[in-house]
């Protein structure tokens, strides 16, 4: 039987998976389902280049070049928008991308006696990877959708983002790992079963 969701209680889930596995779309399709709202880092990164912050400016580089902009940077954005959500009804699309930030989203929740309710892996083979961002490059012109690019996007999530699958992995409540191949609806259908 499906969970019941009630729109002003808290609720955190969090979307884990390399680039192109399909987070961004298939978290507006779960935010939109579950009245949750979307945090995406890389979301927020990129209105601030657009934007021309400082923030922005000092990130447009590190993001060019598929690194991880620092941990600080990253923290303080969360912490900001969290503080201002009442109550706290968020899916988060591509944060934490290390420990620290993992660590750092802890002691958050816990200061405020929250809690992240679900974990979910997404995983993609990753020729489908790279087939998908290079034809998200032709669509959208993203800088950082370059193959050399590309290809440190995902050294980089081996290498910084994975152990953070068994730093949830071996949290009491887990992680829920989805197959994301396929189309988008029978994705988002695996991913609302496990939920439910
Ligand atoms: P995304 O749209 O999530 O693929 O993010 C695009 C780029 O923004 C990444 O390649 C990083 O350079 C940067 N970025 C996004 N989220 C984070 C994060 N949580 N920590 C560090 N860098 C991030």
């Amino acid at each position: 039987m499906a969970k019941e969701t009630s729109f002003d209680t808290a609720e955190l889930l969090l979307f884990m998976g390399p680039p192109g596995a399909g987070k961004g779309t298939q978290a507006k399709l779960l935010c939109e389902a579950r009245g949750l709202e979307q945090l995406s880092t890389g979301d927020m990164l990129r209105s601030h280049v657009s934007e021309g912050t400082e923030l922005g400016k000092k990130a447009k580089a590190i993001m060019d070049a598929g690194e991880l902009v620092s941990d600080d940077v990253i923290i303080a954005m969360v912490q900001a928008k969290l503080e201002e959500m009442q109550p706290v009804r968020v899916l988060f699309d591509g944060f934490p991308r290390t420990t620290a930030q993992a660590e750092a989203l802890d002691e958050l929740l816990a200061e405020a006696s929250l809690k992240i309710d679900s974990v979910i892996l997404l995983e993609v083979n990753e020729d489908e990877l790279v087939e998908r961002l290079l034809q998200r490059a032709q669509e959208q012109g993203r800088d950082d959708d370059t193959e050399e690019v590309i290809r440190n996007r995902m050294k980089v999530f081996h290498t910084q983002t994975a152990p953070l699958i068994d730093y949830y992995g071996q949290k009491e409540d887990g992680i829920k790992a989805v197959d994301g191949m396929g189309d988008v609806a029978a994705v988002s259908e695996r991913i609302a079963k496990v939920l439910s």
